[in-house]
């Protein structure tokens, strides 16, 4: 049982000081924070994002609010931002059906865990590579380098509000390889992973803007999102990625194949009310009419 003294001591104001140099609400779709100076605001700013605290000018990759939104669970990272180093804590919270997320900012700069035991501390640069690394592992796919499923689940949602938000276009590719068992079972799976690490890295080379990524959906499909482009660039595009992919000389322990690939483009201008997984089954519509019509084609 616990008497009223640490009961007061527990409610104390210091306790909090000490767990969070910063507490801040913060909507992980539109990226809006509450004024995170005034303890009592819950009110979300119109201007300024989340990630504006970083000073990295865009996103994070490997955004825990995000999936602690997706989730309903809390995550925890490590991010630095000039020579400091932060824990975050990202914890769910539903307020009259809506949810935000409450991020707890603690820096953890001076902390005993970057001494290494003989008076000396890890060097920040070498921390920060570390940290990006560690960041990195969570949203790359290790077969292939592209992004993996996790990263899609949340980049995806924020790139259609974006677009909603500013009534752009935007287009989800799902591209699936042909007849890739029997790539497999004619060469193998090595040969079949090596065909996988050749598609996704062609891809990716034939994407031109920042704003536009490739990631592996899972197996032999991967999506690829272009937000803000016109859907005769997007078409364009997806048919130089299909020929680039048909071109392609796969060689494995002295044998050489090639594959090609099915593509299925669903262009739109969200309203913002869609969830992702309509756009995902409407692209994969497309996708397995390419497929019915023979293969190696572009739908939309
Ligand atoms: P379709 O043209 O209809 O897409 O035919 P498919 O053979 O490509 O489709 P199917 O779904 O029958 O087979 C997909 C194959 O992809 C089967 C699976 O073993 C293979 N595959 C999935 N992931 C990997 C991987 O990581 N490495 C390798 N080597 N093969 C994989
Ligand atoms: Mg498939
Ligand atoms: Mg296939």
């Amino acid at each position: 049982m616990r008497d009223d003294n640490t009961k007061d001591f527990l409610g104390c104001e210091m306790i909090l000081d000490k767990i969070s140099d910063i507490t801040r609400i913060v909507d992980p779709q539109s990226k809006r924070v509450s004024d995170h100076k005034n303890r009592d605001t819950v009110v979300l700013e119109s201007e300024g994002h989340c990630f504006d605290f970083w000073g990295k000018g865009t996103t994070c990759k490997n955004c825990i609010s995000m999936r602690a939104y997706n989730e309903n669970r809390t995550f925890v990272k490590i991010e630095t931002c000039l020579d400091r180093a932060y824990l975050i804590t990202a914890i769910p919270c539903d307020v009259d059906d809506t949810r935000v997320v409450v991020e707890i900012l603690k820096d953890v700069t001076a902390s005993y865990w970057f001494d290494v035991g003989d008076g000396n501390n890890i060097d920040i640069g070498d921390f920060q590579m570390l940290i990006e690394r560690l960041n990195e592992i969570a949203f790359i796919d290790s077969l292939t380098g592209v992004y993996n499923r996790r990263y899609i689940d949340e980049k995806l949602p924020v790139d259609l509000l974006n677009a909603a938000l500013m009534s752009k276009e935007v287009s989800i590719i799902m591209v699936d390889i042909d007849y890739f068992k029997i790539v497999n079972d004619s060469y193998g799976h090595l040969a079949g992973d090596q065909a996988l690490k050749k598609v996704a890295k062609t891809l990716s080379q034939c994407l031109r803007r920042d704003s536009d990524w490739v990631a592996r959906y899972g197996g032999e499909e991967f999506l690829v999102c272009m937000p803000g482009a016109k859907l005769s660039t997007v078409i364009e595009m997806t048919e130089f990625m299909r020929e680039s992919i048909e071109r392609l000389a796969i060689e494995f322990e002295g044998k050489e194949f090639s594959v090609t690939g099915s593509f299925g483009i669903y262009n739109t201008k969200p309203s913002g009310r869609e969830s992702v997984d309509d756009f995902i089954r409407i692209a994969d519509e497309k996708l397995y009419l390419a497929k019915e019509n023979g293969r190696n084609r572009v739908e939309y």
